[in-house]
């Protein structure tokens, strides 16, 4: 077994490879690029590709691909070998400037929103240099340069993820910088928000994948009767992990550390077969695209050892859905996290001011944060009925709140300072209390120096949220830097802002428990916006508001705000579409075929009985109780069809969201019941799919 330290980065071209392999000027040229967003010139761009070719086919490349993460949510590749024809009919391997720093995909398969007419089929991609270059390699020996890149349209409009959320980094860095200069700071040269994805999933068995067209097609069980046993015992949490999961889990490690992802925790999660992984956090670029190669990797891993994972938010009803533990911050080029309060936060100005910065946003776009959640698997992990509300609040913790409070009243504040929990056992040392303590139930949490944004998907990517974060922040720093630069005294200045921002925003504060109803109506009255569905909360991407905020700090224009609105509500539709004709499927090929056998052998069993003059009471009875559920289900599943057919005729983009939501997923709903209970009553033999038993607990 090498050293992790070995393995970890040994496929990615990073900045030790670069400096060994680059010759100096080269080097400096590009860190320029990375750092400042020098333009790169064409010479540089030769040198750095040669490089990298030779360092790749070193590694056994032979390929190259631009890595983008068009409006799917996916990451898309096209791989080009590095040969090059010679006139005496062989090949060299060649990889120039000009094929790293730019590409063009036939792209007219991607969602664009009408941004890019179907004759202009070509869509450019851009090496983002900030991210690096790495090597992917598959089972079948295929070794891959991966090269990070934005997605854009012939016009330069952002096509992808990626873009909008350098934007918006750009952003928010000018921003704080302002705040930070009036503030004294006079080294930090740039502020880069930080995020550490936490990615919870579920691994089911393949043998019982393989079964379920519903897994197969649409990510959840769309059918199926709860097991006896759920998550009620909370013995899966953190529980000693099982030896085939953890041997998947090291195996994940190896491929992830391989390229450079800081996988680092890894435990059993509340629902039974549902587990998590941190990676330790970094820049949001580079978090966002190791994040999706995490998503990747989980997958491609898992079948290697003969499992699959379930990315999708809500897998299974009436246990936990998972999401993505979006940890969030601040840090200056220099090391310093905005966000850390140290010991005495009521007299650490700088930290109060970016504190302020962060409730301000959180309140006045609590409906974009929302929106940036939403999608159609987190409509069943948020706002349903077994799920958390769709509630933005911001947990911030007693000594916090205590402090904010007093500031808001201009009374004088004090910090609770170091405290130490006594355990009450000598041979145990002394811990210091963390000052936040910790509430799992809240939507955007305070954890002691960032802020953990928790209703992000756990399927999707994460630069949506991240852009809505970034930008919203960037406008409040924005007003409070303009605020502090006009100022004659800049310390009762903060302080004013401060005090201003408990007054008007503190109501977007609360520290209890999110899943009671009473905070539902606590927040009724406290106006916060509760938005239950992906089509109702997508509307905060595309209204007036969000095109004067994401065009005036130049992360998004209306048509690309306009465009993106299109897509995400026609893909919610398709899902559910999806979801529709699987569930059909499923009804008639499956679950009432085996309702019929199985009526077909109780009749025969009456009619035997009968005629031995036995009693068939119950015989009769159960057939009877099976007759109307399949008769029920009959009518429902038409109801279902002919509602599915209703949507599928309509084409304006709003309407037809909301006929999926409104009719098709409630109809589908309907249908499901009785399917379940149908399940629970034919015997275990005849049942055609697997059971939640089997799927969530024979790993
Ligand atoms: P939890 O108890 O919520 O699991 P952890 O301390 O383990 O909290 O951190 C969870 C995630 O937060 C990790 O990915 C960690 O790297 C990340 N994190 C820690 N500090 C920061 C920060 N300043 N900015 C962004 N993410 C951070
Ligand atoms: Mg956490």
């Amino acid at each position: 077994m090498p050293e992790i330290t070995e393995v970890f980065g040994s496929n990615v071209f990073n900045d030790k490879i670069m400096k060994e392999r680059l010759p100096k000027e080269t080097y400096k040229s590009l860190r320029k690029t990375i750092e400042q967003g020098h333009p790169m010139t064409v010479e540089v761009a030769n040198v750095v590709a040669n490089a990298m070719k030779d360092w790749a086919i070193e590694k056994g490349a032979t390929h190259y691909t631009h890595w983008f993460q068009p409006l799917t949510g996916k990451t898309a590749e096209k791989h080009d070998a590095f040969i090059s024809p010679t006139p005496d009919g062989s090949v060299i391997m060649e990889f120039s400037g000009k094929q790293l720093i730019q590409g063009e995909p036939d792209a007219s398969s991607f969602p664009s929103g009408g941004l890019r007419a179907t004759f202009e089929a070509r869509g450019y991609t851009a090496w983002d240099c900030t991210s690096s270059a790495f090597l992917k390699t598959d089972d079948a020996g295929n070794v891959t340069l991966t090269i990070p890149t934005a997605f854009c349209s012939y016009t330069g409009e952002a096509l992808d993820k990626k873009t909008p959320l350098l934007r918006s980094m750009d952003a928010v860095s000018k921003q704080a910088l302002r705040v930070l200069r009036v503030m004294g700071n006079k080294t930090s040269t740039r502020v880069a928000s930080t995020v550490g994805p936490e990615q919870e999933y579920f691994l089911i068995d393949k043998k019982y994948y393989d079964k379920r067209l519903d897994l197969i097609t649409t990510g959840r069980t769309l059918f199926g009767a709860p097991a006896p046993k759920g998550q009620e015992l909370e013995d899966q949490y953190f529980g000693a992990i099982k030896d085939r999961v953890s041997k998947f889990m090291k195996d994940l490690d190896t491929e992830l550390w391989k390229m450079g992802v800081s996988a680092k925790t890894k435990h059993n999660e509340v629902a039974p077969a549902q587990f998590e992984m941190a990676p330790i956090f970094s820049t949001t670029n580079i978090a966002a695209d190791h994040n999706q190669l995490v998503m990747e990797c989980l997958q491609k891993v898992a079948l290697r050892h003969g499992l699959v994972c379930l990315l999708y938010e809500k897998p299974y009803a009436g246990v936990n859905g998972s999401g993505k533990h979006n940890n969030w911050s601040l840090a200056t080029d220099d090391g310093v996290n905005l966000l850390e309060p140290g010991n005495t936060p009521h007299d650490n100005e700088q930290f109060l001011l970016f504190l302020s910065a962060v409730i301000i946003a959180v309140d006045r776009h609590a409906d974009k944060l929302r929106a940036g959640a939403a999608n159609p698997g987190n409509d069943l992990r948020l706002g349903a009925n077994e799920a958390p509300p769709a509630i933005i609040s911001i947990f911030m913790g007693e000594e916090l709140t205590d402090i904010l409070m007093a500031l808001g009243q201009s009374k004088k504040a004090h910090s609770r300072g170091q405290h130490y929990l006594n355990i009450g056992v000598d041979s145990l040392p002394s811990l210091p209390k963390d000052n936040t303590d910790r509430n799992r139930t809240s939507p955007f949490a305070f954890t002691g120096n960032k802020f953990e944004f928790r209703m992000v998907p756990s399927s999707a990517s994460i630069s949506g949220p991240n852009t809505v974060l970034n930008t919203i922040v960037a406008e409040s720093l924005d007003q409070i830097a303009t605020r502090l630069e006009k100022a004659k005294d800049i310390n009762k200045e903060a302080a004013a802002i401060v005090r201003e921002t408990v007054k008007e925003h503190g109501r977007i504060i609360f520290n209890g428990n999110n899943y009671s109803e009473d905070w539902v109506k606590e927040a009724k009255k406290r106006d916060l916006p509760n938005i239950r569905s992906t089509v109702e909360a997508l509307a905060a991407m595309a209204n007036a508001s969000a095109v004067k905020l994401f065009e005036k700090y130049k992360v998004l224009s209306k048509e690309e705000l306009h465009s993106r609105y299109e897509i995400y509500l026609e893909q919610y539709a398709k899902h559910v579409n999806i979801e529709a004709q699987a569930s059909i499927d499923m009804v008639k090929r499956l679950f009432i075929p085996a309702v019929i056998r199985y009526t077909a052998e109780l009749a025969e069993t009456v009619a035997k009985l009968k005629s031995a003059s036995a009693s068939a009471i119950v015989q009769k009875e159960l057939l009877k109780k099976v007759s109307d559920f399949l008769a029920d289900a009959n009518k429902k599943l038409a109801k279902l069809e002919a509602e599915t057919k209703k949507a599928q005729g309509i084409s304006e983009a709003l309407h037809k969201a909301e006929a999926y939501r409104d009719k098709v997923f409630t109809a589908q709903g309907e249908l499901r019941k009785d399917i379940d209970s149908l399940e629970q009553i034919l015997p275990a033999s005849e049942w055609p799919v697997p059971t939640y038993a089997e799927m969530l607990f024979k790993l």
